[in-house]
């Protein structure tokens, strides 16, 4: 049967970096691209939960398939590292997906030295990470025929919870490194967009007791409930496909109907 649409859906053939895929989102998000054909770099902190993602991967499609790195995201070097053998054992690099991300409570009241502890952390990991991954792949996204970059921002980057000033400013920051970069590679065919995902059932909201969540979802979420890590990947992954090529720049909400629920 002839297909009788133009562009194309699969990502067999393309090669992938994803931060923070030991876990939630990340994990999600490098299974659904093994799933849809691509190659995947396995980046995350411990080399345990590394491996694990890595071998259901390969176990799945073959040895060829993935390669994972026990790195800290705010080790500028070993981001390079992690693109250089990226590129040499996987063979090249079209996509890249920042998603290694923390949330620390940062009152503004608290002590001088306790806020810009958390506000360094966040702004290190949440954000200029991000940056510092990309300018090391670029080189190889500027040869792909469809390079793509999602950076995972957050809801936060949109609306405001109190005592979230460090994580909501740094999210803010990768929406607004989002357009500005969607504008400065855009002569190069490459596409730039952010994910704003809602509440969802993650290691980072796990310590939320279900009733609180339940609750919450029931007050604030058009859908009443919290979003689960695969139906974020979705979208992620949908950006990167070849036929999502006229999409740039964009922030897009993930969120069940949280930020447009009134009452
Ligand atoms: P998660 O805790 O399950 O996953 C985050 C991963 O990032 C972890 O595996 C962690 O080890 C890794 N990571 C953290 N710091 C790192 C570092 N310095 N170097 C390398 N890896 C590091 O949480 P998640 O919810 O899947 O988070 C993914 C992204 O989604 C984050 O950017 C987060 O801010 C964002 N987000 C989450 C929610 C939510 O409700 N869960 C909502 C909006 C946005």
């Amino acid at each position: 049967m002839t297909r009788l649409s133009k562009l194309s859906r699969s990502l067999v053939g393309k090669t992938a970096i994803v931060t923070g895929a030991a876990s939630g989102m990340g994990r999600a998000t490098a299974f659904l691209l093994a799933d849809e054909g691509a190659s995947v770099a396995v980046v995350d902190l411990d080399q345990a939960k590394v491996n694990a993602v890595v071998q259901a991967i390969q176990n799945e499609y073959g040895a060829q398939r993935a390669i994972g790195f026990a790195v800290d995201v705010r080790d500028t070097e070993q981001l390079q590292t992690v693109v250089d053998k990226t590129v040499a054992v996987l063979g090249s690099l079209d996509i890249v997906i920042n998603n290694a991300g923390i949330s620390l409570s940062s009152p503004a009241t608290s002590s001088n030295d306790d806020f810009l502890a958390a506000w360094e952390t966040t702004m290190a990991i949440n954000l200029s990470a991000y940056i510092h991954l990309i300018r090391a792949a670029l080189p190889h996204l500027k040869q792909s025929s469809s390079g793509r970059i999602v950076n995972v921002a957050s809801t936060e980057s949109i609306v405001a919870t109190p005592t979230l000033s460090a994580y909501s400013a740094s999210k803010s920051g990768v929406a607004g490194l989002t357009r500005s970069l969607a504008v400065e590679l855009g002569k190069d065919g490459i596409t730039v967009n952010c994910i704003c995902p809602g509440p969802i059932n993650t290691g980072m909201t796990e310590a939320i007791p279900a009733e609180m969540k339940s609750k919450y979802a029931q007050r604030h979420v058009a859908l009443r409930r919290y979003g689960e890590p695969e139906e974020v990947a979705q979208m992620t992954v949908s950006l990167c496909m070849p036929a999502m090529s006229f999409v740039t720049g964009a922030s897009i909400v993930v969120d069940g109907g949280m930020t447009i629920r009134h009452t």
